[in-house]
């Protein structure tokens, strides 16, 4: 059981590499016809070196996680953690809390090097990093606490599902499948927001031709504009944005301030028309029942590692482990995850394409072509991915891809 458990680990780690590997090769390929006046030389060389660091990069930090995860599986850490945090507390729930919040802890930590380094030496090397190490400690210790209490509230109720049907696995699968659902669809509609306006500030998009054209671009689609707000995203990067929340005909439109610094008017709004397309194609609502089934796979996956003492005794654990089940379901569940994204950015990819059609058709094909390049050049977007980075990771399709199916138009 412990040898499957280290192979699997190993083997997505491979897996992984040898995908980053080959789309790292393709890098150097040339630029797509389409494409080549999105970077001039310096800009490409920008990009080269840009994606080169953050490959040397990924590839040290994966490794270094993984050996964390083996060094922890082999050396008996969990077993230790068990025997710490059942001394604290005879309550299971409480047990498994500590459990999974001690081991939570030390992975974060770890991983604060990585984080810093990631942002202050490599973003703001290719001068994306916007923030100041004010606003990394703060976001690290506000995410920390929102991953405890929201993590923890979590944890608690699958465990107490768990215990109040623990002889009767599929009642277990089915109750949690339940509250996960719910409780991501409360993150979905409302929760969301609440997280943004915790890490930024909004503020209304000032009266202007911009803001006609938005309205009157929503209520010529039938949509109806409850705010239209700035988010102060060149606090932390570079990065280019702008989302919709809210379900239904009445939309909030957020728009990063990158997005108003460096795209034309015209192409704002092709970019606000291609997010109202998906709202009008029902791709969120797709994406929710997308989510809600792969919820009861990974509520499968739980009750599954659940039944199987045998999982944890091979790991030094006495017994059963609430905490470190749901640890090794992280594990197990990992190609099974990638398998599952093979699908799923296929429709999601799907979608693009006709949210860019729709878009050039209720506003213009060209400012959303050159929006696409804008973008493409802002966030520094790989040109040329591997083929097959695309088809497991790529929600969006490749730039060139993009703009060649509505060229074509
Ligand atoms: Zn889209």
């Amino acid at each position: 059981m412990k040898w499957i458990v280290i192979g699997l680990l190993l083997a997505v780690y491979v897996f992984e590499m040898l995908v980053a590997l080959l789309n790292h090769r393709y890098r150097t390929k040339p630029i797509p016809e389409n494409l080549k006046d999105v970077y001039d030389e310096e800009g490409y060389q920008k990009w080269l070196a840009y994606s080169l660091d953050t490959h040397r990069f990924g590839l040290v930090k994966r490794g270094f996680n993984l050996a964390i995860m083996v060094a922890f599986l082999l050396l008996g850490v969990f077993a230790r953690l068990e025997e710490v945090t059942n001394a604290w507390t005879s309550s299971p729930i409480l047990a498994s809390l500590y459990f999974l919040g001690l081991f939570q802890t030390i992975v974060i930590v770890l991983g604060i090097p990585f984080k810093y380094y990631g942002m202050f030496f490599i973003e703001a090397r290719h001068g994306f990093n916007r923030a100041t190490h004010a606003t990394f400690v703060k976001d690290l210790f506000m995410q920390y606490v929102m991953i405890m209490v929201l993590g923890g509230l979590i944890v608690a109720g699958i465990h107490a599902i768990y215990l109040q049907f623990t002889g009767n696995l599929w009642t277990f699968i089915f109750v949690t499948w339940g509250m996960i659902t719910l409780v991501m669809i409360l993150i979905f509609t409302f929760l969301n927001k609440v997280f943004l306006r915790l890490f930024n500030k909004f503020s209304p998009l000032p009266e202007g031709t911009l803001r006609t054209r938005i309205e009157d671009l929503a209520s010529s689609l039938g949509f109806n504009i409850k705010s239209l707000s700035v988010m102060d995203a060149s606090r932390r990067s570079t990065k280019l944005n702008a989302f919709f929340t809210g379900i239904g005909k009445s939309k909030e439109v957020v728009l990063f301030d990158t997005l108003i610094e460096k795209m034309s008017e015209d192409e704002i709004v092709a970019v606000l028309a291609h997010e109202l397309g998906h709202a009008v194609h029902k791709d969120t609502w797709r994406m929710l029942i997308q989510q809600i089934v792969v919820i009861l796979i990974y509520a499968t996956g739980i009750g599954l590692v659940l039944g199987s003492a045998e999982l944890a005794t091979s790991f030094g654990l006495t017994g059963i482990h609430f905490g470190f089940a749901l640890i090794l379901f992280m594990i197990l569940f990992e190609p099974i995850e990638i398998l599952l994204s093979i699908p799923l950015s296929a429709l999601s990819r799907r979608a693009e394409y006709k949210a860019d059609r729709f878009a050039a058709e209720k506003t213009d094909n060209k400012a959303m072509i050159s929006a696409l390049k804008v973008l493409s050049r802002e966030d520094l977007v790989n040109l040329n991915p591997h083929p097959l980075a695309v088809i497991i990771y790529y929600s969006h399709p490749p730039m060139k891809e993009r703009v060649a199916a509505l060229e074509k138009r």
